[in-house]
């Protein structure tokens, strides 16, 4: 165990599975309490025991991103279990992909809900709480390469992840004066349940086989990312480190976009 988050009590929205859960691994193993906001509680419980029994600290709450009632709810369990809260990670997210020309109302508005509405109402609540505590704190978001440049198969979730950057710089803005900093990460391609699901449905869909395998066959580093490849960033963007800076997004991507 190391020391560099100790005491800090940091959320982690989607926690409990692939970049989340690696992140809330990864917090508890530098001192910090982690909590772990999820859809599934079943599977964030699964989590908070396997890390205290790595001698870690953690919690698990169910939180539905999308529902502002229920955000509340994990931040006042947060500060009941742990006292304060240091830091806010909006990860959860999630992709339908529709080929362009099919993409419905139904489904744009599903993905821009959890991915881009969810962040802000993470961003807005983290904030409230970290004002009435007296100001500080750090919000970090996940966003994607695919925020950064449109695919054809995943529009409305480009569209989302480039509204999270644009959320982060805003937040950005709108918190400094409270020593607020709001920042955020881009992934590339991580091997998570997320692909197990994409690449059935981008199948399903017709737009071929292997769509892991295919995106990440030009990534400069000849691999794919493991979720432990996102961890030492999201510790900075924790940690002290990086209190100098706000409105950032760090590509985590291997070398594959390169903007
Ligand atoms: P994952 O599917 O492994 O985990 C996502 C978690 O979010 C799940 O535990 C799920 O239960 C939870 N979740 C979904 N909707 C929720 C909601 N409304 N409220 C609360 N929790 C909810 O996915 P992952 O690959 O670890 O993705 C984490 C984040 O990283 C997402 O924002 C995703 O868009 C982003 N990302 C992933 C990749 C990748 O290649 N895997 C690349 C770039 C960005």
């Amino acid at each position: 165990m190391a020391d560099r988050l100790r005491g800090r009590t940091i959320v982690v929205t989607g926690g409990a599975s692939g970049i989340g859960a690696a992140l809330a691994i990864g917090f508890a193993a530098e001192g910090a309490n982690a909590v772990i906001a999820d859809l599934s509680l079943e599977a964030a419980d699964a989590l908070v025991a396997q890390i205290r029994s790595d001698g870690g600290s953690a919690s698990a709450v169910r939180v539905d991103v999308t529902d502002r009632e229920s955000v509340r709810t994990g931040i006042s369990d947060t500060i009941e279990r742990h006292g304060r809260l240091d830091a806010y990670f909006n990860n959860a997210g999630m992709n339908a992909p529709m080929k362009f020309l099919d993409v419905t109302e139904q489904n744009f508005e599903l993905v821009l809900r959890v991915n881009t509405l969810g962040v802000l109402i993470g961003i807005q609540e983290a904030a409230k709480q970290f004002i009435a505590q007296g100001g500080g704190g750090k919000v970090v978001n996940t966003a994607s390469i695919a925020g950064r440049q449109g695919f054809s198969s995943f529009a409305p979730y480009s569209a989302a992840k480039a509204a999270v950057i644009s959320l982060t710089q805003s937040g950005a803005r709108a918190l400094a004066e409270h020593g607020i900093t709001v920042n955020g990460f881009a992934p590339g391609v991580v091997a998570t349940p997320l692909w197990t699901k994409l690449d059935r449905e981008l199948e399903e869909i017709g737009e071929g086989q292997n769509g892991f395998d295919s995106m990440a066959s030009g990534i400069l580093l000849g691999r794919a990312a493991d979720p432990a490849d996102i961890v030492p960033t999201g510790i900075f963007l924790a940690a002290p480190d990086s209190d100098y800076i706000t409105g950032q997004i760090i590509p985590i991507e291997g070398g594959m976009i390169l903007v």
